[in-house]
């Protein structure tokens, strides 16, 4: 058996960890950081790129760059397109009117893209540990319905995963927060890219309870930066009298732009934006530059923030708590980073959040806790999760009935009988539905299936127990029983985000043909990398060298550094990596010539590398008999 790894599956970037003994240790992405964007690239070549590179390639490729793809998950195509997302790429139905990704001439399902990310950690968990991976826990935002987890569970096993859990994002942060000794009651206040939840939890002996979860599935740093956007859109067709909403690349240019600014009014009361060449008309190009204000940010999005005061008082309530009752707030998520955020936070609980915790790692670590508890080597603490919200069905006249009422405990089974609406109705449609209204119609329809068989009787008579079983995963199963008969029949929620068992088994087949050659292709991007880092290097050093040294001390990198532009695109990954290498050695090799002459250059006569002596072609090896 493989080892199991906890994955935050983000709307923006992924983390992953794994329990080594009694520690948790966070698996680096590989591209030197310790989280992963959640992005895949496909190149008109037909590569795809996952992660920094897929990120990094975007403001050129924006169409064909799909991130956020979480927001997607398990949703159709009308939600999806009526909440404006900040995205370039195209998002299409299809005849079940799922949200689907069109990438070329392919239609990508949600789940598809997603186990394209988690192919790669699973590649690069691999790798790390250098030991097979074969089981994960993924987490999904408490709020995430049925269909959503799902959607998120197909994408695991798509990518080749035994899911053994899909727990949510509150509560794994938690279990990375507390110690299973402490007796405590938590909020967990989680706004990331797409997303925001709430959650109150009680630790007591080991046992983390979760009491009230609430929030909103469409909510999070994305809307910020649509506003952002919208507003600098505005203000560019205002000043400049150009509307650059129509075009992808500058619109793409613009959503980097808009969200570094984000982030880094999180920190200072000014950011700037410049992006020269933005566009040109018959006077010339044009420049986009903004000076933007915390104050700015502030107003736009106040609004935002402010939506996530109901569900936290909603949770608390569902919990029977006051402000007062929490020990502690924990924040979760990229966009808490935000001071208004934190402020509203403090508004809300009426106390400053626990600043321990780093909103990136802390749901992946809680993930890693869960899986080595459900791998037995850890044994201090048990888990009680809820289900997010109400589950029932459609009865007469569109009103909903509950079966299982949100904030219940899960694992739960749960029946209740129901009867025939027409006198010898011998088939009853059992419509699942999942939501707080009191109309079928106002709530999301699960689906829907139908007993037969029913022997004809007067309405009223026939006694049909209809029983709903949420698992561990917060995954549901109905069953249907006619009393008399004994016939049963039943569903369990499978519309994986448009995907059928069948559709899942072939993309997972499709999935580990795709893995040699995505490791390939992978390594072949790496190795494109190295070689841009050492065009970047060698590009640097000749500057200097030229200036300094004698032509026959830099003209053999000289010519290497065109051998390896020539080859860096190609698709010899030996090739580039040999080149990259040779490359390597010599701007070494000159670096050190420079070195030398630097140490020998009087005090202040020599410059820095890349700063001119003045002179271009000569060099003095000598003491300057003027210099001090
Ligand atoms: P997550 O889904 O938790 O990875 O959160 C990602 C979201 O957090 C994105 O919308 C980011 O733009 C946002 N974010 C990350 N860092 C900051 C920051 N320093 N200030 C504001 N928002 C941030």
């Amino acid at each position: 058996m493989g080892r199991a790894v906890g994955i935050d599956l983000g709307t923006t970037n992924s983390c992953m960890a794994v329990a080594e003994g009694s520690e948790i240790v966070v698996i680096p992405s590989g591209e030197g950081l310790r989280v992963m964007p959640s992005v895949v690239g496909f190149t008109a070549k037909g590569e795809r790129l996952v992660g920094l590179v897929a990120k990094r390639q975007a403001i050129t490729n924006p169409r064909n760059t799909i991130s956020s793809v979480k927001r997607l998950m398990g949703r159709k195509y009308d939600e999806v397109i009526s909440e404006r997302l900040n995205v370039a790429y195209e998002i299409k139905p299809n005849d079940r009117g799922d949200a689907m990704v069109k990438v070329f001439d392919r239609e990508y399902s949600p789940p598809e893209i997603s186990a394209m990310i988690l192919q790669r950690m699973k590649a690069r968990a691999e790798e790390f540990l250098g030991d097979q991976v074969t089981e994960a826990v993924i987490t999904v935002p408490a709020y995430f319905n049925e269909v959503q987890r799902e959607a998120t569970k197909a994408a695991g096993r798509i990518a080749g995963f035994e899911v053994k859990r899909v727990l949510n994002e509150p509560t794994a942060a938690a279990l990375a927060f507390m110690e299973p000794s402490e007796r405590k009651r938590l909020a967990v206040y989680d706004l990331g890219g797409g997303t925001f939840d709430i959650s109150i939890l009680q630790v007591v002996n080991g046992i983390f309870e979760v009491k009230a979860t609430s929030g909103n599935t469409h909510l999070g740093g994305d809307d910020f930066d649509a506003r952002l956007v919208d507003w600098i859109l505005k203000e560019f067709q205002n000043t400049q009298g150009l509307d650059l909403s129509r075009d992808p690349v500058s619109l793409q240019r613009i959503r980097e732009a808009a969200e570094r600014a984000k982030c880094e009014l999180s920190t200072t009361l000014e950011a700037a934006i410049n992006l020269p060449f933005i566009a040109s008309d018959e006077s010339g190009p044009r420049h986009l530059e903004m000076n933007l204000t915390r104050g700015l940010i502030e107003s736009l999005i106040e609004d935002l923030v402010r939506m996530t005061s109901e569900p936290c008082e909603k949770a608390l309530a569902d919990a029977g708590l006051k402000p007062e009752d929490i020990d502690h707030v924990l924040l979760v998520g990229g966009s808490t980073r935000i001071p208004l955020v934190r402020k509203t936070v403090e508004d809300i609980f009426r106390q400053k959040p626990a600043h321990s915790v780093n909103p990136d790692e802390v749901v992946g670590i809680g993930a890693a806790v869960e899986a080595a508890v459900l791998a037995g080597t850890r044994k201090d603490l048990v888990l009680l999760d809820v289900t997010p919200l109400t589950l029932g069905v459609e009865t007469l006249g569109g009103v909903m009935a509950p079966i299982v009422e949100r904030n219940t405990p899960i694992p739960i089974k749960r029946s209740r009988l129901f009867s025939t609406a027409v006198d010898n109705q011998q088939v009853v449609s059992i419509h699942v539905l999942q939501g707080e209204r009191e109309l079928a119609e106002g709530n999301r329809s699960l689906g829907r299936f139908e007993l037969v068989g029913i022997p004809p009787a007067k309405r009223g008579t026939p006694r049909i127990e209809v029983s709903f079983e949420i698992d561990a995963n917060g995954i549901l199963s109905v069953s249907a029983k006619d009393a008399v008969t004994g016939r049963a029949q039943g569903m369990r929620v499978n519309s994986s985000g448009g995907l059928s068992e069948e559709e899942i088994r072939k993309l997972m087949q499709e999935a580990e043909a795709n893995a040699e050659l995505d490791r390939t292709r992978m390594k072949l991007v790496e190795a494109r990398n190295a070689a841009d880092q050492v065009i970047y290097d060698a590009g640097k050093v000749l500057e200097t060298a030229m200036k300094k040294l004698d032509r026959e001390s830099w003209e053999d990198l000289d010519n290497a550094l065109v051998g390896l532009r020539q080859v860096r695109d190609g698709s010899d990954r030996t090739r580039i990596a040999k080149e990259t290498a040779r490359t390597s050695d010599l701007v070494s090799q000159v670096a050190r010539l420079l070195e030398v002459l630097d140490k020998s250059a009087p005090s202040g006569g020599g410059g820095a590398p890349g700063e001119s002596s003045g002179d271009g072609n000569i060099y003095v090896l000598e003491e300057d008999p003027d210099a001090d």
